[in-house]
């Protein structure tokens, strides 16, 4: 398997590290609201990593972090007079239920920050020892830019390194460190209590007070993968400063490469821009299903680009989702005949062997779709014995478990039948040939039978009226 190692800009193939398995740390959700869409895209192209390895036969092993400490959790649960543990223990399970809706795999570790004081605790002082850190006068500690050659190696920011902490990759002012320091780019690791944190503390060499955010993720790593990790992502926007400071941190207090490889997921942008409240072009799944679509059609929506692109999330891309998976499922249906299907671990792919090699290079998801429906347009199910239609079905299946998608939930309920299926495929290729008047015709003879078709650009659905 292939993927882009942001940290090398080339694209490598993965090599399991010494332990066997395939280590991975994700920054994880800051529970104080609903995850959004764009939130969303990340830890689906994520989890299509995953399943993919684990395809693929390596051994993925996933810590992903919940923020459970920092400015915006202390702030809106002193706000509503909730204690920050109850108060983030609401927006994480709310987290979890999205995630199951969207299929998003669990990972094997899911640290949450502030049941991890004493190791990060730990780790400052180890960074105060080495000389990479210092405890200013209020009692904050700062890790020491100037001292680690190796910072601004991921995102190349090493020219301009001194004046950027300001701004975070996505070059929006970085808010979370107005604290006392040497020079304004060194970073918190531990912050001193102030009066608006409320009963929200812990004592620690330097006094009360709390981590600074980017320590977590180091220590939290650490303790569940190990000093050094196979890979590590995240959405772009956390490449600078946070991914570069966790760097710094890991490799000053362990002596040794932090992760081997590297992927950002690029942003979700929703009629072109940014997403914020203030546009309101901000959707959460919950806003998603209320205008009628499912969690898989979101699913397909969010994962059908290159995770390396932007993504410009329009209700469209929703209607298109939704014919594709309703076509998925209506092929899945044709070939198993509602027979369960085994998957299993593919030796030599028959019919699908152009769609798993483009997951296999740097998840290519939107090359792995077009494969797919082209063979799901070509394909003669009728011709293929048994035992091909049940390699058929196997393989298909495995696909689908890459990308998450399950074909057997509600919708799946409306069966449409064979016959209806052979003239919406006539009505299409009549399109597709540019014979409009039979195409027009076969579209009104499923009507009368009560079936409608919805086209896009490249796919079609049919629906019951
Ligand atoms: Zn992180």
């Amino acid at each position: 398997m292939k993927l882009f190692n942001t940290l090398s800009e080339k694209k490598e193939e993965l090599t399991p590290g010494p332990s066997g398995k395939f280590t991975m740390y994700f920054c994880g959700p800051t529970v104080y609201s609903y995850a959004h869409i764009g939130n969303f895209r990340t830890y689906l192209l994520q989890d299509v990593l995953v399943r993919t390895l684990e395809a693929d036969g390596y051994n993925p092993c996933v810590a992903r972090n919940i923020t459970d400490v920092d400015d915006k959790t202390i702030g809106r649960s002193v706000r509503s007079n909730v204690s920050l543990k109850n108060f983030t223990e609401k927006w994480t399970r709310i987290f979890h239920r999205d995630c199951d809706a969207l299929n998003i795999k669990s990972p094997n570790f899911e640290p949450r920050a502030a049941e991890h004081i004493n190791e990060q605790i730990d780790m400052v002082k180890t960074l105060i020892d080495k000389g990479f850190a210092y405890a200013a006068h209020d009692g904050s500690v700062y890790f020491k830019i100037s001292a680690f050659d190796g910072y601004g190696a991921l995102s190349n920011l090493r020219e301009r390194t001194l004046k950027t902490q300001e701004l975070d990759s996505a070059g929006k002012k970085n808010l979370a460190d107005e604290y006392d320091r040497d020079s304004v780019s060194d970073f918190a690791l531990w912050k001193s209590a102030k009066a608006a944190d409320g009963e929200n503390f812990w004592p620690s060499p330097w006094g009360n007070g709390r981590p600074g955010w980017h320590i977590e993720c180091s220590a939290m790593a650490k303790k569940y993968l190990g000093e050094t990790i196979d890979l590590h992502s995240g959405g772009v926007d956390l490449k600078f400063p946070h991914h570069e400071n966790e760097i710094a941190q890991s490799e000053c207090a362990n002596g040794k490469r932090f992760s081997r490889y590297w992927m950002h997921i690029n942003h979700l942008l929703v009629g072109g821009a940014k997403m914020s409240k203030s546009l309101g072009n901000l959707y959460t799944l919950s806003d998603i299903l209320a205008k009628g679509y499912s969690a898989q059609c979101l699913r397909y929506a969010l994962i059908a680009a290159h995770y390396s692109q932007q993504l410009n999330f329009t209700f469209n891309n929703l209607e298109a989702a939704k014919n594709a998976t309703g076509r998925l499922r209506n092929f899945f249906n044709k070939i198993s005949n509602g027979a369960p299907v085994q998957r299993f671990a593919i030796a030599e792919w028959e019919f699908f062997g152009d769609a798993f090699a483009a997951l296999l290079d740097d998840i290519n998801t939107p090359a792995c779709l077009g494969s797919i429906f082209k063979v799901i347009n070509e394909s003669t199910v009728e011709a293929l014995d048994g035992m091909q239609k049940s390699k058929l079905a196997g393989e298909f299946s495995t696909l689908m478990y890459c990308l998450g998608l399950q074909l057997d939930d509600a919708e799946a309920s409306i069966e449409i039948p064979e016959k209806i299926q052979k003239v919406a495929a006539d009505r299409w290729n009549a399109k597709q040939s540019k014979n409009f008047q039979e195409a027009d015709l076969l579209r009104r003879q499923l009507l009368d039978s009560g079936w409608v078709i919805n086209d896009t650009k490249d796919n079609y659905s049919i629906e019951k009226m």
